[in-house]
């Protein structure tokens, strides 16, 4: 199952996939072939009209241009459609990474003749008939009929409740090892409509550091998740990749032994992809299922976009962009966000300015406070707390009040430190470097409560 919508929040989407079985395959062959040869001519064509005008062709042009050849007639009109899209995608992501100064990146190339590329079927190229999945192809010829098993759009969501979908996708995937396919599977992705999110109630934030996740909730809660493991696998995937690159660059291009050990780079990292994700996926899953227990409302990742270009443009050391660019944060945040709505959580995102250079309790601002091995000592109130918790604590206060730098809390039991103009009674307690407590929101009301944004 995965999050498939960027640009409806709160419509939750997941994909359930179905094994067809190899029996099926003399069915979906030349559909798929079909759709590769798509792919091809469009690899050709951008190719051709880059090499005569030095620009890439349109892709309303490739559509038009394709329109009459014999491999689109094969496939349901948005299926061809949607492999040009693909392409496109493809092209796009190409010519950013170009732009970020990626020149070793290769244009999206051709695929071999039998390639089984993937289909997709968008809503007007499928019917529903019961249990039975109807896949459409293009007019006159017989459509491709599927029977799926019971509850084939049911979905179990966590607390229990089965929620019905209506499917908005469909795909045919070739699974393949060591060249040889060993199954075709189906993904249907279901709309399981607009999730109830709650309004009200506590609000978590995480700061992703690259050892360690941060998180600290508004009830005072403070917990530091360490994924060493998960960054160690990650690291040691980039040191796969640079010795398989080095064997690669003295091997002639096409010869037999450089196809041997590009096949043998494709198996190895997919086989340490699977275990990254499937840590991945614990990680996000414990923090949606802790924010689902302690009556979390709003889960709060910080907003890395900035972070990264600065990164990419040098201004960290060279270490530091290492280490900020090896997790994969974007995937976090969306499986966060599908895990956390499946409970009612909304996930947001708010910008992390200035929240690993500030104190997280007394509000003073002094980036050289963050020490070494991500130790922060304020040298104003005295506070030592892990750099990850200081800054997750920051981003909840951020987030709140809008801005975490002079703004202090209030120490309970203490004689209470001084507040700051406007400071709320956002009250905590330290005990061992640790804090707890209870953070009021912007009116003083009582309890930890936020407003929906809107
Ligand atoms: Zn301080």
């Amino acid at each position: 199952m995965a999050w498939s919508d960027k640009s409806h929040p709160y419509r939750l989407l997941l994909t359930k996939q179905f094994p067809l079985g190899l029996e099926t395959l003399p069915i979906f062959q030349p559909v798929m072939q079909a759709a590769n040869r798509i792919w091809n001519s469009c690899a050709w064509h951008s190719r051709e009209i880059f090499k005569q005008e030095d620009r890439w062709p349109t892709e309303a042009e490739l559509k038009t241009k394709f329109k009459s050849f014999a491999a689109w007639k094969e496939l349901h009109s948005q299926s061809a459609q949607s492999v040009v899209e693909e392409y496109f995608e493809a092209v796009s992501a190409y010519r950013k990474h170009r732009e970020n100064g990626h020149l070793e990146m290769n244009p999206p190339g051709f695929k071999p003749k039998n390639h089984l590329r993937t289909v997709t079927w968008k809503r007007q190229g499928f019917d529903v008939d019961g249990s039975t999945l109807v896949l459409k192809l293009s007019r006159g010829k017989e459509p491709i009929e599927v029977v799926l098993p019971e509850g084939w759009d049911v979905v179990v969501l966590p607390d229990g409740t089965e929620v019905k979908g209506v499917p908005v996708e469909v795909k045919v995937k070739a699974v393949i090892r060591r060249r040889r396919v060993e199954n075709l599977v189906l993904h249907v992705t279901l709309d399981l409509g607009v999730v109830p999110v709650y309004r009200a109630g506590a609000v978590s934030a995480y700061d992703y550091n690259s050892a360690v996740v941060a998180r600290a909730v508004s009830n005072g809660r403070l917990d530091l998740f360490v994924c060493r493991e998960l960054l160690s696998l990650v690291q040691y995937r980039n040191k796969i990749i640079a010795g398989f690159q080095e064997k690669i660059s003295r091997l002639k291009e096409g010869s037999r032994r450089w196809k041997r050990c590009l096949s043998a780079k494709v198996r190895v990292l997919k086989r340490l992809d699977r275990r990254i994700r499937q840590m991945e996926h614990a990680l996000t899953k414990l923090s949606a299922e802790l924010d689902g227990a302690e009556g979390v409302a709003f889960a709060v990742v910080g907003d890395l976009t900035g972070l990264r270009r600065s990164a990419r443009t040098g201004m960290k050391g060279k270490k530091a962009s290492q280490k900020i660019n090896q997790m994969a944060y974007d995937r976090l945040r969306q499986e966060q966000h599908y895990k956390n709505l499946t409970r009612g959580i909304e996930t947001d995102t708010w910008t992390e300015r200035n929240t690993s250079s500030t104190c997280c309790l007394c509000g003073a601002r002094n980036p050289a406070w963050r020490r070494h091995r991500g130790l922060w000592v304020c040298g104003r109130c005295g506070l030592v707390l892990q750099a990850g918790l200081n800054g997750a604590a920051n981003l909840l206060k951020q987030y709140l009040f809008g801005s975490c730098t002079g703004r202090a809390l209030c120490l309970q039991g203490s004689a209470g430190l001084a507040l700051g103009r406007e400071a709320e009674p956002v009250c905590a307690s330290i005990s061992k470097g640790r804090l707890s407590g209870t953070w009021s929101s912007r009116d003083g009301s009582d309890g930890p409560l936020r407003e929906a944004p809107r």
